[in-house]
């Protein structure tokens, strides 16, 4: 028995993830027992956390009878690129609307994998994402196809369930490893991940406290769009749960210089686990999270007797996008 029993899903990721010890790191900060959350090992086309929503979006397009898979990101959306992946796996064609132009040299990093991985990409320039994927599901219609929209990032009601039972997963592991959590750090961005999350430990009524660090939006748009889509999910697995913004634990003081730039903070981070742990962070997502966890043990919010699971969300193929910037010999002086 799960909290998703009787939910279509399809198996698209290497389930459970690891539950790892961070014995360097965490004797390198002097603070809280720290452990790592292994989604980028879920197996997809070098894995990421979206494997984890795409199990129920992929179960919900053949329900549906689809032919087609649409959905959008950025350029060098690990998304997208998990999207052409499973699309891939289960014969549907993917087309992906990405912002932006088309690179004016060779692709890398996510790019590169979704052209090997077989998806159209269509490019959205300066117009928005959304209205795209409208204009693409009507023509895809129009010409007898029955394509499915995935929303962005994954994060619908359906998409969310994913990371509701990725909770569960955590918390059976954790459990099993008579291991207490008392606060799981993630990275945050179109907000379907720490929603599911805060979903599955409600349902399951567990006491831990899950932060978001926010990668891309600031808090006055992700929480209240994350109090929908938790309360969404909550309906569509028949359970009466509440939610408001206090149920959200989220740090905008992150951001930086916003989405997709990361500073010296992120650079740090990168270098620390890599040296410390032999495990990769990128730049977007799971270095600013990182770093946004290494600032609060290092300020004292995050306190020496706490055990704190720091949920490895993916994005390392999106790395090889940055290698001018990961190998700047200004960052290093
Ligand atoms: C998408 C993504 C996130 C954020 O997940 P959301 O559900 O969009 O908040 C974090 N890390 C990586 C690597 C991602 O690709």
């Amino acid at each position: 028995m799960t909290i998703v029993d009787g939910i279509p899903r399809t198996s698209l990721g290497h389930l459970p993830t690891p539950l790892e010890e961070l014995y360097r790191l965490t004797a390198s900060l002097g603070g809280p027992r720290l452990l790592i959350k292994r989604d980028d090992q879920t197996g997809l086309a070098t894995g990421g956390n979206k494997t984890r929503a795409l199990e129920f979006l992929v179960a919900d397009a053949l329900v549906r009878d689809s032919d087609s898979l649409i959905t959008a990101g950025s350029s060098q959306s690990n998304h997208a690129r998990q999207t052409a992946a499973a699309a891939a796996k289960c014969g549907l064609i993917c087309h992906l609307v990405l912002q932006g132009e088309p690179p004016p040299g060779n692709c890398t990093g996510n790019l590169l994998l979704d052209d090997l991985l077989g998806a159209r990409v269509h490019w959205a320039g300066a117009r928005r994402l959304g209205q795209s994927m409208q204009a693409l599901e009507s023509e895809l219609h129009r010409v007898g196809h029955r394509p499915y929209v995935v929303p962005y990032g994954g994060s619908n009601e359906v998409g969310i369930l994913g990371y509701a039972l990725g909770m569960e997963e955590l918390h059976t592991q954790a459990t099993s490893q008579a291991i207490r959590l008392n606060r799981v750090v993630v990275a945050s961005a179109s907000g379907g991940q720490q929603a599911g999350l805060v979903l599955g430990a409600k349902a399951l009524g567990l006491e831990v406290g899950i932060l978001g660090i926010a990668a891309e939006k600031r808090s006055a748009e992700a929480i209240p769009f994350m109090v929908k889509l938790a309360r969404s999910g909550a309906q569509k697995l028949g359970l009466s749960l509440a939610f408001d913004e206090s149920d959200f634990l989220f740090s905008e003081q992150y951001l930086g210089r916003g989405y997709a730039r990361p500073g010296r903070a992120e650079w740090e981070a990168i270098r620390l686990l890599a040296s410390t742990e032999g495990i990769l962070v990128d730049p977007v997502y799971t270095g600013r999270a990182l770093a946004g966890l290494i600032d609060l043990v290092r300020v004292g919010v995050l306190t020496p007797d706490e055990s704190i699971c720091f949920w490895h969300t993916g994005g390392t193929s999106g790395m090889f996008a940055w290698s001018d910037w990961l190998g700047s010999s200004e960052l290093r002086s």
